[in-house]
């Protein structure tokens, strides 16, 4: 497995792949790697000549300092987790300027609207950070195919849309979430929970579960009150639940029978932030 460190050496590493003919699958990450990061490779592996994963915490997609502060870094054993993978030809590990040779600032972009929706209300300007470090990103990787986790639904949208809109020969694969034993779907963010603190947040799948049980019988309000109740208990702060059309990703009342939906959560449990969503069966 190779690793590169600055933009001029791994770009002379992608134009020897591209020289060949190979194909590339890409992941992007920020890092503190987890087995859903890893599950992102193995799919990549199947479909591809060479992988490529990246680690980079990108400063321009936090809304706050303090989160972009604490936000894990463990690069030496990220590196040891994608060799031992055995999954992984190359990593990139850009420094900012690699990224923002202009300064550190992210583009603006109009993804239809569904950047407005969820995470785009609770986190201004999130997605326009995404949109810019990604762009870069698929610049410089030429990827053929790129591999992002359903765990970060919203997201796996707007990288759809912005190879629409960039007009890019990518095709997006989106990898289902890969979760613990108990449920609690793996996130960088659970290195900062306690032992207690990780038991508590298997509530947030347990929840999602009964949440697709509550569609058969009970109405979308019904539901988003019940859920409310469950989290205004314990310690956990529930930030939002909803359901929402897999499409529009818009809020709904009621459900149809011709359309997908999803729920969508996010729990505070102390000062780490909790996302998770699922299908709606
Ligand atoms: P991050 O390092 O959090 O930016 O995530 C990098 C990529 O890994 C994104 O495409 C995430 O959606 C994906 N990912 C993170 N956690 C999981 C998980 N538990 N299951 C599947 N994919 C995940």
């Amino acid at each position: 497995m190779q690793v590169f460190y600055d933009k001029i050496s791994f770009s002379l590493y992608i134009n020897s792949i591209k020289n060949t003919k190979q194909t590339i699958g890409f992941a992007p990450t920020m890092g503190a790697l987890h087995a859903g990061h890893i599950s992102l490779y193995k799919e990549a592996r199947k479909d591809n000549d060479i992988v490529i994963s990246s680690i980079f915490v990108n400063p321009t997609q936090f809304n706050n300092l303090e989160d972009l502060e604490k936000y894990p870094r463990t690069i030496e054993e990220d590196l040891k987790k994608l060799e031992a993978s055995n999954l992984v030809d190359a990593v990139y590990v850009p420094k900012v300027e690699d990224i923002y040779p202009n300064g550190m600032q992210s583009k603006h972009y109009n993804f239809g609207g569904i950047e407005n929706e969820m995470e785009g209300a609770a986190r201004p300007g999130h997605f326009d950070g995404v949109g810019t470090v990604v762009e870069e990103l698929f610049l410089q990787v030429k990827p053929n195919n790129a591999y992002f986790g359903e765990k970060d639904f919203q997201q796996l949208k707007i990288i759809k849309k912005l190879v629409e809109i960039l007009n890019l020969n990518i095709k997006i694969h989106g990898v289902k979430i890969f979760r613990e034993d108990t449920g609690l779907a793996m996130s960088s963010r659970n290195m900062r929970l306690s032992e207690d603190e990780k038991q508590a947040s298997t509530l947030i799948y347990k929840t999602l579960h009964q949440v697709n049980d509550w569609t058969k019988n009970l109405s979308v309000s019904k539901i988003k009150e019940k859920v409310e109740n469950i989290f205004n208990q314990g310690e956990m702060v529930l930030e939002y639940f909803m359901i929402a059309d897999e499409e529009t990703l818009k809020e709904v009342d009621f459900l149809s029978e011709n359309k997908n939906y999803r729920a969508f959560i996010v729990v505070n449990v102390g000062k780490v932030r909790l996302i998770d969503n699922m299908r709606l069966e």
